[in-house]
């Protein structure tokens, strides 16, 4: 059997990494085109010129991000790397504008570093993008060539961001090491199709414990701005373990009945981490976990304040027939939930859904 686990080549993080950031994009080129979010441009441009400006070897160009991950935008900034000779794209700032600078380096064929400013997601360290039309519509997923040449995360930086966004990261790495898991006891494949090796789940049960342990203190920091070790930990585990973790590990059940929900107009309010940790408690009913690990992930949910009731997540009297289409697309041909060890069917998932949110609220009324 032939395994193959994929990396970013080089993760640097901690409060104020952003002071590195020429160093770093200095080993990778010397024309750099930075994508800067408009929040990114309003508070950090000065800064950021600043520390590049530094760097002798280095020039610079910023674009500001148009919004959309789309191909109007990517072709945009294609230009504009293209006029000014880039052999770095740099993007800083959310999900969207990361995988805008990644889909312009795959199409130039140049180096990318990616800076997240959020802890968000478990996508800056992967290779994948997620192209939306210009309206925001899901269009395809992009699977570049190379992960990230360098991804760089100023932990002050995420500190300084509302709380809800570091929860809802955890939302995303809670769900890494189950679905992981289920991948490695079916011998299914991870974003690469082949098998992952010992180390894409082993990384991934450290992502796990590393939530449990210090999920709470990490939260806590963040709802005061500070950067602590135990933050620095949690973002570590959001970031590059829960990254490493479904890219080699592998996705499944958590992850599609994810998809599912986003099928429900009423859940798009929600972010991706708090559906994908919704989606975890349903997984975790669906694959018949211990009671015990259960109880274990809804006290770490409840602590942090992750959902665990279908309300939270938008679907306070949700009827079955609606919750039937999410589950329905859930079960979707090449849906990563054909990952799990075994079969599963629309039914079954949404009769795990009912029971995940059934517990969640029984406990809140114990609470
Ligand atoms: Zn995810």
């Amino acid at each position: 059997m032939i395994t193959t686990a994929i990396f970013p080549s080089r993760y640097v993080q901690g409060a104020d990494a952003l002071d590195a950031l020429g160093e770093e994009l200095a080993r990778l080129g010397n024309t750099a085109l930075l994508v800067e979010d408009p929040f990114v441009y309003e508070t950090l441009h000065r800064r950021l010129s600043a520390v590049l400006q530094a760097q002798a070897s280095l020039s610079c160009k910023a674009e500001v991000f148009g919004g959309e991950c789309c191909d109007e935008e990517i072709d945009r900034l294609l230009a504009v790397a293209r006029r000014e000779k880039a052999d770095v794209i740099v993007g800083i700032g959310g999900g969207k504008s990361l995988d805008t600078a990644k889909a312009v380096a795959a199409a130039l064929g140049v180096r990318v570093a990616i800076v997240p400013t959020l802890a968000s997601t478990d996508a800056p360290c992967s290779a994948l993008a997620v192209i939306y039309s210009a309206h925001g519509e899901f269009k395809r997923y992009l699977v570049t060539p190379r992960n990230p040449d360098l991804v760089l995360v100023d932990t002050q930086i995420v500190a300084n961001a509302p709380v809800r966004f570091l929860v809802s990261g955890m939302g995303d790495a809670m769900a890494t090491w189950f679905e992981a898991e289920d991948c490695r006891v079916r011998g299914a494949g991870n974003m690469t199709a082949r098998p992952g090796p010992m180390s894409a789940y082993g990384l991934a049960r450290l992502c796990y414990d590393t939530l449990l342990e210090y999920g709470q203190l990490a939260r806590t920091a963040c709802e005061l701005h500070v950067v602590t070790p135990a933050l620095e930990r949690v973002v570590e585990a959001n970031t590059l373990l829960s990254g490493l973790g479904f890219e080699s590990g592998g996705l499944a059940a958590a992850h599609a009945i994810h998809n599912g929900l986003t099928a429900l107009e009423q859940t798009h309010a929600y972010w991706h981490g708090e559906k994908v940790a919704f989606g975890t408690l349903a997984m975790l009913m669906l694959t018949d976990r211990e009671p015990a690990l259960i109880a274990t992930v809804y006290d770490f949910c409840e602590s942090i304040g992750l959902p665990t009731t279908l309300a939270q997540i938008g679907l306070d009297s949700i009827g079955d027939a609606d919750l039937m289409r999410a589950a329905e697309q859930a079960c979707a041909p090449g849906e990563t939930i054909h990952n799990e060890p075994r079969a599963v069917t629309p039914a079954m998932v949404l009769a795990a859904l009912r029971c995940a949110d059934a517990e969640g609220r029984r406990r809140r009324t114990l609470r």
